[in-house]
């Protein structure tokens, strides 16, 4: 058993600090100019991490641990430092494979079926392990799927932590989220009222939902951007939005960090220099998860293909509204449809409307093809592939099918997933 958070926090000092200064002042040829944005998204990780570490020791605070469904502002406004659990997996995906595969082998020596996701493998193989924060909470709810409605009970069978869980609705329509809304205002206020020893300050709560709203603008605003061709910044730097966003919305630090991110983008666009280094031939639609193992492999595929991935489909959120400030009922129901709109969440519902939704981002985002993971432990996406592969042959659309697990290599190795890319944009789409 290790000292809780003691990892992490050894990548953060070690790994990742030093990278904000090597981006700023040595961001390798030919993504030089966009330095800046690396560093001030490796800041932003880094200042989220000391902020969980510092609340692991401040017996006025607590470490929320929440899943997708949820979303940080409620427990920003309790004084809380959020983790968004099933975003964990990927910092050490990203900094040390060697962890990755022990947390993983860790939850299934405790009993996790290996047919689980590898999320909840990890994160249970991670409490295992005592790396996840001390002095914390679990806040849960029945999205997106079998895998995390079996690992939380599992957590809390194991760890005597406070635990909530939620009901999520399986629709997808107003009716939906005002019940999603009502629980957290019977459940999850008097939940965090209990765990925080604080009583809700209806003025923080709305201070922190309109930072939230500002940081959103900006959301939407760099997302726009990508719908210009050639689109501004490259793979990599836009998938850091959207995960900045549902790991720190409602912090003031995150909406700095998405400002500067769509003010360069807009920038780029007003003075007509969104070339990047690689010339644009093709854009593809990623739909689901992405191979996190591989960090190099958005930049791989522009300079051999010049295939940009425009968009992830998760990225749901920045199709919403902003949050109405009006009323606390309003408040929590823009939270409740901005939790259920989160990423995976919009796994619970019908594949008809997840297909819908996928159409519609390849439209807009103006992509000719679409790479769709098969992610094993996923029931959601690959019961879906016989829907889509029907739908895009119905459309013309080119798609290629990836079976991998998104966070282990050793399911399909970085080589073996370039090289079924590479099949497919030389083939298929040359
Ligand atoms: S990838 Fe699939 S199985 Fe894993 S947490 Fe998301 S919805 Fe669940």
């Amino acid at each position: 058993m290790g000292t809780n958070f003691q990892r992490t926090m050894e990548i953060t000092e070690g790994f990742l600090k030093p990278m904000i200064d090597a981006f700023r002042d040595e961001m390798p040829a030919p993504f030089e100019e966009f330095g800046h944005l690396y560093a001030a998204a490796a800041a932003e990780n880094v200042d989220r991490y000391e902020d969980i570490a510092g609340a692991m020791t401040d017996e006025s605070r607590r470490v929320a641990l929440f899943e997708f469904g949820l979303v940080p502002q409620p427990f920003l406004a309790f004084g809380c430092a959020p983790l968004c659990l099933e975003t964990y997996p990927f910092f050490f995906t990203r900094t040390n494979m060697e962890t990755v595969y022990e947390f993983i082998e860790a939850g299934e020596s405790a009993g996790v079926s290996s047919e689980t996701c590898s999320t909840d493998r990890f994160i249970i193989g991670a409490a295992v392990k005592g790396e996840l924060p001390g002095n914390s909470f679990f806040v849960t709810s029945s999205s997106p799927c079998d895998s995390t409605r079996i690992s939380y009970p599992i957590l809390q069978k194991m760890f005597e932590c406070p635990m909530l869980y939620l009901d999520a609705p399986f629709r997808y329509d107003r009716e939906a989220v005002r019940y999603y809304a009502s629980q957290l205002k019977e459940q999850l206020i008097p939940f965090l009222e209990t765990v925080t020893g604080r009583k809700l300050d209806i003025d923080r709560f709305r201070e922190v939902i309109t930072e939230s709203n500002k940081a959103y603008e900006h959301l939407v605003d760099v997302h726009d951007t990508y719908k210009v061709l050639p689109a501004p910044h490259n793979g990599f730097l836009r998938l850091v939005p959207f995960f900045i966003y549902i790991s720190g919305a409602g912090n003031p630090g995150t909406t700095r960090t998405l400002k500067l991110l769509s003010e360069d983008a807009a920038r780029r666009v007003k003075e007509g220099r969104t070339q990047g280094p690689f010339e644009e031939r093709h854009r593809a639609l990623w739909v689901h998860v992405t191979p996190t193992f591989d960090i190099e492999l958005f930049g791989w595929m522009e300079e051999r293909f010049g295939a940009m991935v425009v968009s992830n489909s998760l990225s749901s959120s920045a199709i919403l509204e902003p949050i109405d400030t009006t009323s606390l009922d309003s408040m929590l129901e823009g939270i409740a449809w901005q939790g259920l709109d989160m990423t995976m969440s919009i796994m619970r519902y019908d594949t008809e409307k997840l297909i819908q939704f996928s159409l519609n981002a390849y439209e807009d985002y103006r992509c000719d093809c679409m790479i769709v993971t098969q992610h094993v432990g996923c029931n959601s996406i690959c019961g879906a592939q016989g829907m889509i592969r029907k739908v895009c042959r119905d459309r013309d659309i080119p798609v290629l099918f990836i079976e991998l697990d998104y966070n282990d290599d050793r399911v399909l190795s970085k080589e073996r997933l370039r090289s079924q890319i590479e099949d497919f944009f030389t083939t298929v789409m040359d």
